[in-house]
């Protein structure tokens, strides 16, 4: 699949200059280079004197609220929603991949009309934005967000710094995945420059493990089932589990990628339990097994190497589904 790449700078800046107030949102169950895309753009937009709102749809990682000082992420508050949404003059969706992903809030941006600029690091799905700032080539929207910010002339300040690295070192796997680039470097070194702390920074991160993460973890590694030679790993995470680690979803962060690292597969799936109806499936992939293609059989979608889907059915239904779609996708595959 080649890289796709718009960037809409001086359409974006006319948008800036004219308005005042906006949103600035990313997708449900937001992950750090949404927040740290998030942050960074909104700092940029107070220090010219806009008035910037982070308005999400779910709650904010915990491991994330380091780059916050002053409660600036929000999750949606359906009781002044409306009051609020009418005033915005633009918003800022960030790291969406997929439209559906804004949940509510996106709901709102249609229904007041609000002109919309995406920047994201997917593939575009479609023409719902007015403007888009969008590389599937980028490592991360943080690294988009370094983009759209030195071509507006913007002096990249410690706090903005912060969060450009943080977004990139959380999409890049610590700047690890196969998405990582020289470019991706060359901006971490000039965060580095800039005063960020990349020990401080990953400990935020990585290194405050709550201990139900880990007891999840203990069980879920326990649970691991091999399909398709070794070739396909997968578990299933179910509300049980979770309990009995006094864990949250949120603690499932990473799970599939250390799947993905087990020694012949090429494929992980990661099964979250989220209701009767409701599955959250993750998926990682490595070589030339296309996760993209896997979540897409599933409603889904993402990146080559990382994606996800929300089925609304149970995961007992679901589990023969991915099993037939990874059969699939393995065989039309060549080199597997
Ligand atoms: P996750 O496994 O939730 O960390 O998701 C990995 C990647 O898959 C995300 O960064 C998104 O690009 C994509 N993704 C996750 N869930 C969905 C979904 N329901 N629909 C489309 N893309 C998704």
């Amino acid at each position: 699949m080649t890289n796709e790449a718009i960037r809409d700078l001086e359409a974006i800046k006319g948008v800036i200059e004219k308005g005042r107030h906006f949103l600035i949102t990313t997708h449900v169950n937001p992950d750090g280079d949404g927040i740290g895309s998030e942050i960074a753009l909104y700092h940029y937009l107070k220090s010219i004197g806009k008035k910037p709102s982070i308005v999400n749809c779910s709650s904010m990682p915990e491991n994330f609220r380091y780059l916050t000082t002053n409660q600036e992420v929000q999750e949606l508050n359906e009781d002044d929603s409306t009051a609020v949404f009418k005033d915005y003059d633009a918003a800022f969706v960030l790291d969406i991949g997929n439209y559906a992903r804004l949940k509510e809030v996106g709901q709102l941006i249609e229904f007041h009309k609000v002109p919309t600029i995406c920047i994201d690091h997917h593939p575009k799905e479609d023409d719902k934005f007015d403007h888009y700032f969008l590389d599937s080539g980028a490592s991360a929207t943080g690294e988009l967000i370094y983009d759209l910010l030195t071509g507006l002339d913007a002096e990249l300040t410690l706090t903005v710094a912060n969060a450009i690295y943080s977004a990139i070192m959380a999409d890049t796997g610590s700047f690890r995945f196969s998405n990582t680039t020289e470019k991706t470097h060359r901006i971490a070194a000039e965060m580095l420059k800039l005063g960020v702390n990349p020990e401080s920074v990953w400990g935020y991160i990585y290194g405050d493990l709550p201990p139900e993460r880990v007891s999840l973890q203990v069980e879920v590694l326990s649970k691991i089932q091999y399909d398709l030679d070794g070739k396909l790993a997968w578990v299933i995470v179910s509300k049980k589990m979770l309990e009995r680690a006094g864990a949250t979803s949120k603690n499932l962060e990473g799970f599939a990628d250390y799947i993905r690292n087990i020694r012949g597969v090429k494929a992980s799936v990661v099964i979250l339990e989220l209701g009767d109806d409701l599955t959250k499936l993750s998926f990682r992939s490595k070589g030339d097994f296309d996760s993209n293609l896997f979540a897409k059989q599933l409603g889904g979608g993402g990146h080559k190497y990382a994606s996800g889907a929300r089925v609304t059915r149970g995961y007992k239904e679901v589990v023969p589904e991915m099993l037939k779609a990874a059969k699939e996708i393995m065989s039309s595959t060549s080199k597997n």
